[in-house]
């Protein structure tokens, strides 16, 4: 039975309204009026079913009769398994459990069915197919034009226009975000592809007056993405197309709710994957459009003959839809990249690809620098000429470094290893400035001025947990923002929508679920946490012995229950326990890419670069000040990265967030193919069942007091004193608010020749 509740103001005015109000009965003793809001509820953990419950269950089911088997419960279960598919709604399954979900999802799979309602979210399994007809522009619209979407199939567009009525709610607008997550491959990416979709779609046809801004701002969001995607995502083992870096768009809407622009953020990308791929792994897309879709002028220009090997570029034989370059130039062409400012970019990265085969040799006298080796010099040439340096400064900044000694500078050799480390740095550095001014010129392209926009939609497509057989720094950055984020989930969803019940006196069984605040703490608590501990080996200068830092962390954080030690390994390790799973982290080089380290003079020779793009990448200095002394402040990786993910968090908490969990039916990525293993693990590590049993027995449908008398006041406005519900804002919970709210229910009540609701003491429906 669907049921409205209403709870408690200052403990238990009460009743419930029946899904059809001429059918419930009012059970006053039991519930009340919420303090700050009113609901929908239905306990299926608690509520018998029965027949005519219209879910098909036969007799009453409860979950603690129930076999625990899969099974077992599908038998207890009491409902035809033809019908598992046709569960819209996982909290619909009764009993709730892992099992149940599991084997409701593979159903509803078999039939092509994609999308489920697990309560507040919206589970999204991905097919692994084009499946063009469920993602129209027809479509679009009628997800656009009903008058009640949720009351469609289940989809991404739900989600969508649930978010977009958000914010043209009549009451107060607020920003909305939508948090899409889900492990590498899941789909998170192609579903914010999506939703971009859906909103250029609809904000298209929304005016005829503003069209051609509209048509512009559309065009112009959506092809951020094809840029953004050559330059940031790369094929793994895991995902042809996965994204090496997380992204938060937010669409801006203006005060007629019209999409008038829209910014992005991006996090961390995975700089590294330019110099080091993963065995069966490849660089950044955008270096295999250029060698596939280059002309042979261009090839020319760029020194990338046709059937050259580049160090850098592996697996380039392998060919993927993600490789058409005139995609990404017609992207960039609209965006507003000139030409010119394009074939700068491309001869840079160009530079890049000849510097990786650019490799050395030791030198017989230690005190003399290293040697190119064989062929080395004719890339290095290439190397500088396409980024507009000199080739001796290259070849000098790669192989001597420069010890500061009082005022004189002396210029020590570089062993082979430093000069590969060197060459390394200078093709991150590069790249990841490169890629930090397209995301720049993306933002300047499609940004709105603040004062014509009002109100964002925020679309959050970060890089899913991430478990190899070796993990390192960029993995603990990528599964703490996951710790973040699911603590955001946790928090909003799991424990203050139980905490509001508890504190308004709802009668309520705690649903247990994994709380992950400990495994944060071990992160990034202070001062003695990963990261801490991690900064101050970079402030000490300290860590290039990992046994070491190992010994430090062990005598830290030996009683943490979410860490634990590999005895075996003969690497040092640690292994954290994450909400997803445990992963094991190598300590091996961890402090140095915290620190990130940068030679001045690849600084100062980039500084010098002719090409004025290259020189203006670099125009803020970075490594100097202007006396010429460094800096000896270190901001390390980590440090960037909470602090990003802290603003991130503040913009999520300021907004109404709608979360979706994509689901990798199959690691392979064949279409159509459900292994239940692989999708009960991902179905654990986000808890949804968790998730399903609060919502299942909570209140989906929660209002402000304020915003429902706002909207629904009207019908019983001469009993309500206005004038005393203004003055009572913003003390949303005061009696005169609630009052006014019972008033509007008792109208509805006697309407319908049903008992009105009573207050405690001597307060009745009428005397309001
Ligand atoms: P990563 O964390 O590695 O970036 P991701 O979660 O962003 O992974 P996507 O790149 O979005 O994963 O999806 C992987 C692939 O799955 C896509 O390239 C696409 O082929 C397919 N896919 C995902 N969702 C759908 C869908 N709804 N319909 C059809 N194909 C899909
Ligand atoms: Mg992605």
């Amino acid at each position: 039975m669907v049921a409205v509740q209403l709870g408690p103001i200052c403990g238990g005015i009460g009743g419930e309204i029946g899904d059809s109000v001429s059918r419930r009965c009012i059970s006053q003793q039991k519930q009340g009026i919420g303090a700050g809001s009113m609901s929908l509820r239905r306990d299926p953990r608690t509520e018998p079913r029965e027949k005519d419950d219209g879910f098909g269950l036969g007799d009453r089911c409860y979950p603690q009769l129930l076999d625990t088997s899969l099974d077992g419960e599908l038998k207890s279960f009491l409902i035809d398994e033809d019908e598992l598919h046709t569960y819209d709604d996982l909290t619909k399954v009764n009993p709730v459990t892992p099992s149940t979900v599991l084997k409701c999802l593979q159903a509803r799979y078999s039939v092509k069915v994609f999308y489920t309602h697990a309560g507040c979210t919206l589970v999204a399994l991905n097919p692994f197919q084009p499946v063009p007809h469920l993602y129209s522009p027809e479509v679009m619209k009628e997800y656009h034009c009903a008058r009640q979407p949720q009351e469609f199939k289940p989809h991404i567009f739900v989600v969508a226009e649930e978010a977009y009525r958000n914010i043209q709610g009549q009451v107060e607008p607020v920003d909305q975000s939508l948090v899409v997550s889900g492990e590498s491959g899941a789909g998170k990416t192609w579903t914010t592809r999506c939703l971009m979709k859906y909103y250029s779609t609809i904000a298209a046809s929304s005016s005829q007056k503003c069209q051609n801004m509209i048509e512009r701002i559309e065009k112009r969001v959506l092809d951020s993405n094809p840029i953004m995607e050559a330059f940031g995502n790369a094929c793994t083992s895991r995902n042809n197309n996965s994204s090496r870096f997380g992204k938060y768009i937010q669409l801006q809407l203006n005060t007629s709710h019209l999409l008038v622009g829209a910014s992005v953020q991006t996090y961390l990308l995975e700089k590294t994957r330019i110099v080091k791929q993963g065995a069966d792994e490849r660089n950044f897309h955008i270096f295999y459009q250029m060698m596939k879709g280059a002309t042979e002028e261009q090839r020319k220009e760029w020194k990338i003959p046709r059937d050259q090997h580049f160090t850098w570029l592996p697996n380039a034989d392998r060919t993927l839809e993600e490789d058409c370059f005139q995609d990404t130039v017609a992207a960039m062409g609209h965006m507003g990249i000139a030409t010119e400012t394009q074939g700068q970019i491309f001869q840079m990265l160009a530079g890049l690809l000849n510097l990786g085969n650019v490799t050395f040799c030791p030198s017989a006298d230690e005190s003399q620098p290293c040697d190119l080796q064989e062929e080395a010099a004719g890339f290095l040439r290439a190397a500088a000429s396409l980024l507009h340096v000199s080739a001796e400064q290259l070849e000098s900044c790669l192989k001597l470094r420069v010890l500061q000694a009082g005022k004189q500078s002396v210029l020590k050799p570089c062993s082979r290893e430093e000069c590969g480390i060197r060459r390394d740095c200078l093709a991150k550095l590069i790249y990841a400035r490169v890629f930090d001014w397209l995301v720049a010129f993306i933002n300047k392209s499609m940004c709105a001025s603040s004062s014509s926009w009002c109100n964002f939609i925020g679309l959050l497509d970060v890089y899913g947990f991430e478990c190899f057989v070796l993990n390192n720094l960029e993995q603990l950055c990528i599964n703490y923002a996951n710790e973040k984020l699911q603590q955001h989930f946790v928090a909003h969803y799991l424990k203050a929508q139980q905490e509001e019940y508890v504190s308004e006196g709802l009668v309520w069984s705690f649903v247990q679920y994994q709380d992950n605040q400990s495994c944060l703490h071990l992160l990034e608590g202070s001062p003695n946490g990963i990261f801490s501990l991690l900064n101050e080996e970079c402030r000490l200068n300290r860590g290039a012995d990992a046994q070491q830092f190992r010994t430090r962390l062990q005598r830290e954080l030996s009683g943490n229950a979410c860490m634990s030690w590999d005895t075996f390994s003969k690497q040092p390790h640690f292994t954290v326990s994450h909400y997803a799973g445990r992963v094991s982290y190598q300590i091996e080089g961890m402090v140095e890419k915290n620190r990130d380290p940068v030679p001045p003079e690849l600084i100062h020779m980039l500084q010098g670069s002719q090409d004025s793009l290259l020189q203006s990448l670099f125009a803020d200095g970075n490594a100097d000040d202007s006396s010429g002394r460094r800096h000896t402040k270190v901001v390390t990786v980590v440090s960037k990265f909470k602090n990003s993910l802290e603003s991130l968090m503040k913009i999520l908490h300021s907004t109404t967030p709608h979360y979706t969990r994509c689901i990798k039916p199959n690691p392979e990525c064949r279409p159509l193919t459900f292994k239940k293993e692989e999708v009960i693990l991902q179905l654990e590590a986000c808890g949804i069942v968790e998730t399903i049993n609060i919502s299942a027995a909570g209140f989906p449908i929660r209002i402000p007091h304020l915003c429902f008398l706002k909207r629904y006041g009207l019908i019983a406005n001469s009993r309500i004193s206005w004038q005393s519900v203004e003055e009572s804002e913003p003390e949303a919970g005061s009696d005169t608010v609630a009052h006014a709210v019972v008033a509007v229910l008792n109208e509805v009540l006697r309407c319908h020749s049903l008992e009105p609701l009573r207050y405690p003491g001597t307060r009745t429906h009428g005397s309001l």
